[in-house]
């Protein structure tokens, strides 16, 4: 790889021998902007597609604070004592504009960094959530190719990004802590219905006690919930990520899981229905770009827009002259 530009054939070569060089500049190459990088990343892609391995993919949400990335390295420590190879993605929309992800920060993962075994890759950036969103679903193809088993997929708690990862993942957690309400810990409901199970963090020292009621609620909150297609009953359990107190039983749930939706068809079934999600919002992503970005659309755009704000034209009327001439009618 001193070659500067590996082809696409090279990268996938690199991938499949273990080369976690070629891994990460083919996510570099997935993660690119530039529309000249789109057909070699989907041939990276649709390679690697046919070297995946069986793979557990589970996505971890939470308010900022809650101890996402605390939680993630003593998991995923576990994990690789388990002797299973980990790779941590990240889902940040906001990383566009702070450029600096907060989320799968290398720094506060010091241990799992070090892991031979485990491979952590902040969030890419992009304009929109969706193309964040699918950047990161093609990130696991990749990872997967190379030979990781394990994918944590990590958002934050308080967007739309939770039912983006929610649609790429096969588990979903919400990481929560004692005595902060709902509200100031940001849940929306939609975000506890797609858990598929609550893990109340920080239970240790003098919070253990208030870890454990906050557990028995959640609890009871969850079964006002309606049945899962899955057939699963969202599970609640306390943790700490600093003491580790309770991290293996969180797998050993995550296990029995994957044991009860594979053995149901759900598992396999959903990770179908997922990957046609993926094909259409591709197309939504491509012709929404394409749409406001042409060349006769974007002034056409602002001349509609001052119209309907001046009651010149309806905003039906006015949409209609724009979608004819995008559509050349
Ligand atoms: P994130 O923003 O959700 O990724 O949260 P961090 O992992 O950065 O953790 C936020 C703070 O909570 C840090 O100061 C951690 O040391 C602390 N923290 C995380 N997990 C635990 C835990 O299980 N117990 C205690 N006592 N503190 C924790």
């Amino acid at each position: 790889f001193r070659k500067k530009t590996p082809t696409p054939a090279e990268l996938v070569e690199g991938i499949l021998a273990g080369n976690i060089t070629a891994l990460s500049r083919a996510i570099t190459l997935v993660e690119s902007t530039n529309p000249k990088h789109l057909s070699q990343a989907n041939e990276v892609i649709n390679s690697c597609l046919s070297y995946v391995k069986e793979s557990v993919r589970i996505g971890i949400t939470g308010v900022p604070g809650v101890g996402k990335s605390t939680f993630i390295e003593a998991f995923g420590k576990h994990l690789t004592s388990l002797g299973r190879k980990v790779a941590v993605l990240a889902v940040d929309p906001s990383s566009t504009i702070s450029h600096g992800s907060i989320l799968g920060d290398k720094t506060r993962m010091e241990e799992l960094v070090k892991d031979k075994n485990a491979f952590i890759r902040p969030s890419a950036s992009g304009e929109t959530l969706g193309g964040v969103a699918r950047k990161t679903r093609e990130t696991i193809t990749l990872c997967e190719a190379f030979g990781f088993d394990t994918i944590i997929i990590e958002t934050v708690g308080v967007g739309q990004s939770e039912t983006a990862v929610h649609s790429m993942v096969d588990f979903f957690l919400l990481l929560k802590i004692a005595g902060a309400g709902d509200e100031l810990q940001g849940i929306k409901r939609g975000i506890m219905e797609m858990a598929d199970a609550i893990v109340i963090n920080k239970a240790d020292g003098d919070n253990i006690r208030k870890s454990n009621l906050a557990k028995v609620e959640f609890n009871r909150a969850l079964h006002l919930f309606p049945t899962k297609k899955s057939g699963w009953t969202p599970t609640t359990a306390t943790c700490s990520a600093i003491t580790k107190e309770g991290i293996p039983a969180i797998w050993e749930t995550i296990l029995h899981y994957i044991k009860n939706t594979q053995s149901n068809q759900y598992f396999f079934e959903k990770r179908a229905t997922q990957n046609q999600y993926w094909m259409l919002e591709t197309i939504n992503e491509y012709l929404k770009n394409n749409f406001y970005n042409h060349p006769e659309i974007v002034p056409l755009l602002e001349k509609n827009k001052e119209a309907v704000a001046q009651n010149a034209l309806s905003p039906f009327a006015a949409a209609q002259v724009i979608l004819d001439t995008y559509f050349k009618k």
